[in-house]
């Protein structure tokens, strides 16, 4: 929208020449507006392509580079060659800059809001250092009087006209030299205003601003945590592990395996019954930490229920997670816990594993697909007006759900349930297979979904 602004103020210029090609500089006018109209097009390109870069975190950092860096040296240009106001350059400044970091990354909108800074800078300075670049503003009468000038801002050119106009009127004589000095008067208090007063104010703003930000983003880290994590055991809680076994599944493989094990303390409530809750409490401390030590970063632990464990092993075949639900009974098993110097002991718990492996995954991939399909048909033969969207949202659907059904987390969990209430009762301190049961009865999971 600023863009096409500034295009459609070019236009103006351009149409209204005869009236004010006195102001303006004619030969800057084109370049300046072939400028903007290239920038117009890189920015509806980067409206049309970036939504399509979805989540792809590496491509979005690029562009958003991109888009700031070319947007701050777009706007440092029009400032200098439109001409830098303060209030042009404060807005500039400090609305694009709080506006970038609520909508992109912080720390790119901070970087360029810098580079801004210090452009805007070297525009204002390089006059002193015999530089003239170029400006659209043309004053026929003073700037070829006053050649060593030329970079006279509106408001300087307004003080030095109202001097020139006071002491012809008043004293009857003038002499260039006095209005040199006038310039120079003129010309240090208003660079003054934007060195001075301006960019500190921008900077603190903008800074204090960002300050907000960050201690928003703190507190927002803590509350998730909070939301995330359990109490006592500082493990994730069952709704941080099932937001994150759905992300798991949405994005393994095709030709991975998932598996999910659920695990149970053995007699806990004796425990408790007999030691105290305080001590069933470090009993779920110490497990929670043999469970962190023994498995991997990217596995996905989180304390289910009261001492029931979800453990989601992403990427892992059914033989790797029975060696790894083996290895950590056995971690749990010896673990010793010592209350005091008093007295120490052992817990056990039973374990319940089940594996999707790629097959069935694709398999109820497929039938889910199917069922879908049938929903849209039948909605859109009830009605041909609604065909359309019912179509479009089983589409979007499929897309957005990697194909598998909405409760499949709550199948598998239920699936390994299964297999823990078995290793319960073959005894307990064991760890059941879900697929083996399956096989046993010659069965799986998927038979489960083909009976919806
Ligand atoms: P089983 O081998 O069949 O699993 O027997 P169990 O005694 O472990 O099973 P049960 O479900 O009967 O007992 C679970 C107990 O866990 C009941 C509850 O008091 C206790 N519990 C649940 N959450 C906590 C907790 O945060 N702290 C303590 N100390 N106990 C808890
Ligand atoms: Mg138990
Ligand atoms: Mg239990």
């Amino acid at each position: 929208m600023e863009i096409s602004l500034h295009w459609l103020w070019c236009l103006f210029v351009w149409w209204r020449q005869d009236a004010i090609h006195a102001y303006v500089n004619m030969h800057y006018l084109y370049p300046l507006w072939l400028g903007i109209s290239v920038m117009g097009l890189f920015f509806l390109c980067m409206v049309k392509y970036l939504p399509h870069s979805g989540s792809r975190r590496d491509i979005l950092d690029r562009w958003q580079i991109a888009l700031v860096l070319t947007y701050t040296f777009y706007i440092a240009t029009i400032i200098v060659v439109i001409g830098y106001s303060s209030l042009f350059a404060g807005v500039s400044l400090v609305g694009g800059a709080m506006l970038g970091m609520m909508l992109i990354k912080r720390r790119y909108a901070w970087r360029m809001f810098w580079l801004q800074i210090i452009l805007m800078l070297l525009a204002i300075t390089s006059p002193y250092f015999g530089i003239t670049l170029p400006n659209l503003r043309q004053l026929t009468v003073i700037h070829p009087l006053l050649e060593t000038h030329n970079y006279l801002t509106y408001n300087e050119i307004m003080a030095v006209e109202n001097a020139v106009a006071a002491s012809a009127f008043e004293n009857n004589v003038l002499s260039w030299d006095s209005i040199t000095e006038i310039q120079r008067s003129s010309a240090f208090f208003w660079r003054s205003t934007h060195l001075y007063l301006a960019f500190p104010k921008a900077i603190f703003i903008v800074y204090i601003f960002r300050a907000l930000l960050l201690v928003l983003d703190d507190s927002r880290q803590e509350t998730l945590r909070h939301a995330n994590q359990d109490e006592l055991t500082q493990l994730k809680n069952r709704r941080y592990g099932l937001k994150k076994m759905k992300y798991a599944l949405s994005t393994v493989q095709d030709n991975q395996d998932l598996s999910v094990m659920l695990f149970d303390l053995d007699w806990f409530k004796r425990i408790n019954d007999n030691y105290g809750h305080d001590v069933g409490d470090q009993v779920l401390i110490e497990i929670s930490q043999t469970l962190l030590q023994s498995l991997s970063d990217e596995t996905i632990i989180s304390r289910y229920g009261g001492e029931e464990f979800l453990v989601v092993l992403p990427d892992t075949s059914h033989d790797s997670a029975m060696v790894i639900a083996e290895q950590l009974r056995l971690s749990i098993a010896e673990h010793i816990i010592n209350i005091g110097d008093v007295f120490d002991f052992s817990v056990t718990a039973s374990f319940g594993l089940y594996t999707l492996t790629h097959q069935e995954r694709a398999c109820i991939a497929k039938n889910y697909k199917s069922i879908l399909a049938k929903k849209a048909q039948s909605q859109s033969s009830a009605s041909p007006l609604i065909k359309p969207i019912a179509t479009q949202r089983a589409e979007s659907q499929m897309a957005f759900m990697q194909k598998l059904p909405g409760d499949i987390c709550q199948r598998l969990i239920s699936t390994a349930d299964k297999a823990l209430y078995e290793a319960k009762h073959r005894g307990r301190n064991q760890v059941v297979s879900a697929n083996h049961m399956f096989a046993e009865k010659n069965g799986s999971i998927h038979s489960l979904y083909k009976n919806r």
